[in-house]
């Protein structure tokens, strides 16, 4: 086992109940207290870990780390390219820094006050400097209900689907962190009827709940990374928002793509939860059928038991759960998507993001997406202040949340925020 994920520890520091953030996590961002520079951070309970003075205070000594500077980054690529050995080393020294028994840091009060912050006094900050950008499509639900809708219910699943974790290039520049809010975008869309598409503010905003692994570890151009070592280069997960103009899309996807109906803003939640820590969260996958090709098959658990849902807050502040998935649907894992990735040789880099696809579960109430929740706006989706959405409207807020949960603990991502500001 992993030493940081022993479900008999216990912290010094007071855990709320129902935390996503037992000492059994110890996830990685970014944070910026006030009047100081962003710089790595880790959060246990409420109480946000600067590792920067972490290490000033020579918590890190010992480790074998070469260069400190990657505690003063106010990004975590430097960190990353450390290498997936000492993240590992790293979160079980601050595990055992937050150990119950653990005197070192507890019993310093001078330290203590330097390198711990409340949540709420700290601003967390984009945790990666994100090279590439791929989105996926990788829950069968998701397609078939997309493909029912917009092609034929008969042949949802285009040919390729089953064979090949469908993705395209993202836009990186447009990825944000949790908090921050985004206008509704104009664009080009053109009606059923219309002979001719019109220029204005998009009418059917949309979220898509998804996750995104980042990686840390970076290939060379030309060589494929085998699906045997794929868990070498993730270092993580976090929640993600993709943000769609599904008029916009309509109009612009043919042949190419998603386009400008997309990378116009999407979101992050602000703390990568690490491969490890979801470890002990490992579930099987749905069966692939036909079975896949070699390069792709894999052996042992690679799904995650990830319970995800979405909520909008309306203007009247009230909130009201329309969506409960789970990202153990997901029909192609993480695994899959690198090594199709890597295949023809393609480069990654550290900080490269990967977004899942939308995740839908097979029942209308685990449908990660207003597309297929109101069924093409069909079917409106009734809130709790009495209103409903076929779409998204002008001040909405949506919100994402994941966490696993066993009979030990709860491990979870906190939330991914954004309001939809009206159009510009
Ligand atoms: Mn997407």
């Amino acid at each position: 086992m992993i030493a940081a994920n022993n479900p008999l520890l216990k912290s010094w520091i007071d855990i709320p109940e129902n935390s996503d953030f037992p000492i059994q996590n110890i996830p990685f961002g970014i944070g910026k207290p006030e009047g100081k520079e962003p710089r790595p951070v880790s959060r246990i309970g409420d109480t946000v870990v600067d590792l920067s003075l972490i290490a000033d205070y020579g918590f890190f000594d010992n480790l074998g780390i070469e260069n400190y500077g990657v505690f003063y980054s106010p990004v975590l690529n430097d960190f990353m390219e450390l290498g997936k050995p000492m993240w590992s080393k790293v979160r079980n020294r601050i595990s055992e820094l937050f150990n119950a028994d653990n005197t070192d840091l507890r019993d310093n009060t001078e330290a203590k006050r330097a390198c711990l912050y409340e949540i709420n006094n700290i601003q967390m900050m984009l945790p990666v400097e994100i090279g590439d950008y791929t989105d996926f499509y990788s829950s069968i639900e998701h397609a078939t209900n997309v493909g029912a809708m917009y092609r034929d219910p008969k042949n949802a699943l285009l040919p390729n689907w089953k064979h090949i974790p469908v993705g395209y290039h993202g836009r990186s520049s447009s990825i944000v962190v949790s908090g921050t809010n985004i206008h509704r975008p104009y664009g080009q869309t053109k009606a059923d009827d219309a002979s001719a598409p019109t220029y204005g503010p998009s009418r059917l905003m949309d979220f898509e709940l998804e996750t995104a692994f980042i990686t840390g570890t970076k290939s060379d151009l030309g060589e494929a990374i085998t699906i045997e070592n794929t868990n070498d280069y993730i270092f993580g997960m976090v929640l993600f928002n993709d943000l769609s103009a599904r008029d916009i899309q309509k109009w612009e996807y043919v042949p190419l793509g998603p386009f400008l109906g997309k990378n116009f803003g999407s979101v992050v939640s602000p703390w990568i939860v690490t491969m490890e820590a979801l470890q002990p969260f490992l579930t099987d996958g749905p069966k692939q059928d036909p079975p896949v090709l070699p390069y792709l098959k894999f052996k042992g658990k690679h799904g995650y038991d990830i319970n995800l849902e979405v909520a909008i807050e309306t203007p009247s502040g009230v909130e009201t759960v329309i969506c409960r998935s789970n990202f153990k649907y997901m029909y192609w894992n993480m695994n899959q998507q690198l090594a199709h990735h890597t295949v023809n040789g393609c480069n990654i880099n550290i900080g490269d993001m990967y977004g899942s696809g939308t995740i839908s579960g097979p029942t209308p109430d685990s449908y990660g997406s207003m597309l297929e929740l109101s069924w093409k706006g069909t079917k409106p989706v009734e809130l709790n202040d009495g209103t409903e959405r076929k779409f998204i409207q002008d001040n909405d807020t949506v919100i994402m949340r994941g966490y696993c949960k066993n009979e030990d603990y709860r491990i979870g991502f906190g939330e991914c925020v954004t309001t939809i500001l009206p159009a510009k």
